[in-house]
C-alpha cells in the first residue's frame, strides 16, 4: 500500500491535480494505515453489500469499522437496529454527529478483537454482521467473531481476496491452510463478488472479495473435544514443506504429551486412515475430525511408538 499511498500524495501536492477535487466527498487524506483505512468511496459497491446483506426493520446488524459511514448510512435506513464498533476516535466523533437522527443506530468505541459482541447486541440473541474488515487484522477478528458465533448468524464480510480464497480453499489447493479448515468447519462459505482497488481512497494495492458466511447450527464434523481438534489443524500445519506425520512428531507440548499418551502420532494416524507421508492442505474436514477422534478413543498411557 506504501506505492500507492505515495502516488495519492504525490498527485495531491502536483500543481496540475491540485486544481481537481478531490475524488469523492468521503476522501480523506489522513486515513491512518496502521488502522487498515481504506473507505469504500463507490456508492455502488456499497449498494451491492448491503444489498447481499438484505437487514430488516426486525433484526440487529453489528458493523465492524464503519469508518466515514459508506455502509452505515444505507443500514440506518433499512435496519431494525445498527451497534457499529469503530476503533478511530475521530471517525468515532463524527459518525455519532452523523447519525444523531438516527434513533436505531448505536456506536461503540471500541477495539473489535476485545469486544463480547454477544454482550453488546442483548438482550438480542442473535444478529448478523457485515464489515469491510480492515486488512491487517481481518483473519484476528474472523477468528474471533467465529469464536462468539453463538450470537452471530451470518457476516457479509468485505476481505482481501486473497484471505477470501484460502477461507474458500478446497483441500489439496496451496491456498488451503488452518483459517480454511476452521471457517469450513463452522460456517458455508459463498465468495459473492470481486470489488476493484479504485472503489477505495486511499487506493490499496490488492484486490478485495465480499464473502458471505453464513455459520452452521452444529460444526460440519463430529468430535468431542473441539480444542484437540484446533491443535491438530494448527500443527499439521505448522511447516508446509513438511509431512503431516513429521509436523505432528514436533507438535508444541501440550499436543506432543498428549499424542505421547495415546501412543503417538503413527498410530493415531493410522487409526484415522491417513497416510503419514500426506501433506496438512491434502486432508478434507472430516479426516481432521477422525484424527481427532482417534485421539479421544485411544486408550491413555500406551507406550509411544513412534
Ligand atoms: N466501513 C468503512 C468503509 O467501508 O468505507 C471503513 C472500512 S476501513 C477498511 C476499516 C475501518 O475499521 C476503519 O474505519 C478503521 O478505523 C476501523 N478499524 C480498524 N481497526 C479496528 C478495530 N480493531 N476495531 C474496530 N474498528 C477498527
Amino acid at each position: 500500500m506504501k506505492d500507492e499511498e505515495k502516488k495519492d500524495k504525490a498527485s495531491l501536492m502536483s500543481p496540475r491535480s491540485s486544481l481537481r477535487p478531490p475524488p469523492s466527498s468521503l476522501y480523506s487524506p489522513r486515513a491512518k494505515k496502521s488502522l487498515g483505512q481504506n473507505f469504500l468511496t463507490d456508492a455502488r459497491v456499497a449498494e451491492r453489500i448491503v444489498e447481499a446483506l438484505g437487514p430488516r426493520p426486525d433484526e440487529t446488524i453489528i458493523e465492524i469499522g464503519p469508518g466515514q459511514g459508506a455502509l452505515t448510512s444505507r443500514l440506518v435506513e433499512r435496519a431494525g437496529r445498527i451497534f457499529a464498533v469503530e476503533l478511530d476516535f475521530n471517525l468515532a466523533e463524527s459518525l455519532r454527529r452523523q447519525f444523531a437522527a438516527n434513533s436505531n443506530f448505536h456506536l461503540l468505541e471500541a477495539d473489535a478483537l476485545d469486544t463480547d459482541f454477544c454482550q453488546l447486541i442483548a438482550p438480542d440473541k442473535s444478529a448478523r454482521l457485515v464489515a469491510n474488515l480492515p486488512y491487517n487484522i481481518s483473519t484476528a477478528i474472523l477468528q474471533r467473531l467465529i469464536r462468539q458465533r453463538a450470537c452471530i448468524s451470518e457476516m457479509v464480510l468485505m476481505l482481501q481476496r486473497e484471505v477470501v480464497e484460502r477461507i474458500t480453499a478446497p483441500p489439496a489447493s496451496s491456498e488451503r491452510g488452518y483459517l480454511s479448515v476452521l471457517v469450513e468447519a463452522y460456517c458455508e462459505r459463498e465468495a459473492l463478488f470481486d470489488v476493484t482497488p479504485q472503489a477505495f481512497r486511499p487506493v490499496p494495492k490488492v484486490w478485495s472479495t465480499v464473502v458471505r458466511l453464513t455459520v452452521r447450527p452444529r460444526m460440519a464434523v463430529e468430535v468431542e473435544d473441539e480444542d484437540l481438534l484446533w491443535r491438530l489443524v494448527s500443527a499439521g500445519f505448522a511447516q508446509r514443506r513438511k509431512t503431516i506425520f513429521n509436523n505432528l512428531r514436533s507438535a508444541p507440548v501440550e499436543l506432543s504429551s498428549r499424542l505421547e499418551r495415546t501412543g503417538g502420532a503413527r498410530p493415531a494416524l493410522e487409526a484415522a486412515h491417513i497416510a503419514p507421508d500426506r501433506r496438512a492442505e491434502t486432508l478434507y474436514l472430516e479426516e481432521w475430525a477422525a484424527l481427532a477422534r482417534s485421539i479421544e478413543q485411544a486408550p491413555n498411557g500406551r507406550e509411544t511408538l513412534n
